[in-house]
C-alpha cells in the first residue's frame, strides 16, 4: 500500500529561520516540532523534509556543512523517537533553473518515485508560498502555510490552512 505522508520544509518549519543556516551551533528547534512528529507518526503518516539548500550553490556554505547540520538534526529527531523516513535537498541556485528547487515540484516527485506515496492523502507545511506551490505541482492539494519562519502574505495564499507553527497542525491533520 502506498504510504501517506507529511513533508515538511526545514527552515522556518523544524528550526527557526536565521538565513543560509550551515552550523549546528545556529540550529534551534522551533516549539512543539517533536511533539507534532510524533503525533503524526501516531496516526500513520512518514515523514519526509524537502529543502531549498541554495547556500550551497552561493557558495555560502559546502555540501558538506549540509550534511553536518543534517545528520545532527536527524539524531535530535530519532532520540526523540521521530523517524524521518528520507530527506531531498535542492543546492541550486535560482539561475540554475532546475527541477528541484522549490515551486518547482522536483524533490516530491524524487520521494514520490523512491517511496511510493499516495500524495492525494499526504501534507506539506511549509513557510514560504513556494512550498504551497511546488507541493500543488506535485498533486498535494493538502497543504499548511506556517508564520513560525519567513513573513506570509495571507490573502494571495493558495495554502489550505495558515497557522502559526507546526505544533497547530495536530489540530487540522486529524486522520
Ligand atoms: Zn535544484
Amino acid at each position: 500500500m502506498s504510504k501517506k505522508v507529511i513533508f515538511l520544509d526545514r527552515d522556518g518549519v523544524i528550526n527557526k529561520e536565521v538565513g543560509y543556516l550551515h552550523k549546528i551551533e545556529d540550529f534551534e528547534f522551533i516549539g512543539g516540532v517533536f511533539d507534532a512528529c510524533l503525533y503524526f507518526q501516531s496516526i500513520g503518516y512518514q515523514i519526509i523534509i524537502v529543502t531549498n539548500q541554495s547556500g550551497i550553490e552561493r557558495g555560502y556554505y559546502s555540501e558538506n556543512d549540509f550534511h553536518t547540520v543534517n545528520n545532527w538534526m536527524l539524531e535530535q529527531f530519532k532520540d526523540r523517537g521521530v523517524d524521518i523516513l528520507d530527506v531531498f535537498f535542492c543546492p541550486h541556485g535560482p539561475e540554475s533553473n532546475c527541477d528541484c528547487r522549490k515551486p518547482k515540484p522536483g524533490m516530491f516527485n524524487q520521494a514520490n518515485d523512491k517511496h511510493d506515496i499516495n500524495m492525494k492523502n499526504s501534507w506539506m507545511i511549509g513557510d514560504k508560498e513556494a512550498d504551497i506551490q511546488a507541493a500543488n505541482a506535485a498533486g498535494i492539494e493538502n497543504t499548511v502555510l506556517v508564520k513560525s519562519g519567513h513573513v506570509i502574505n495571507e490573502k494571495n495564499s493558495k495554502a489550505k490552512f495558515i497557522l502559526n507553527s507546526i505544533e497547530q497542525a495536530k489540530e487540522v491533520i486529524t486522520n
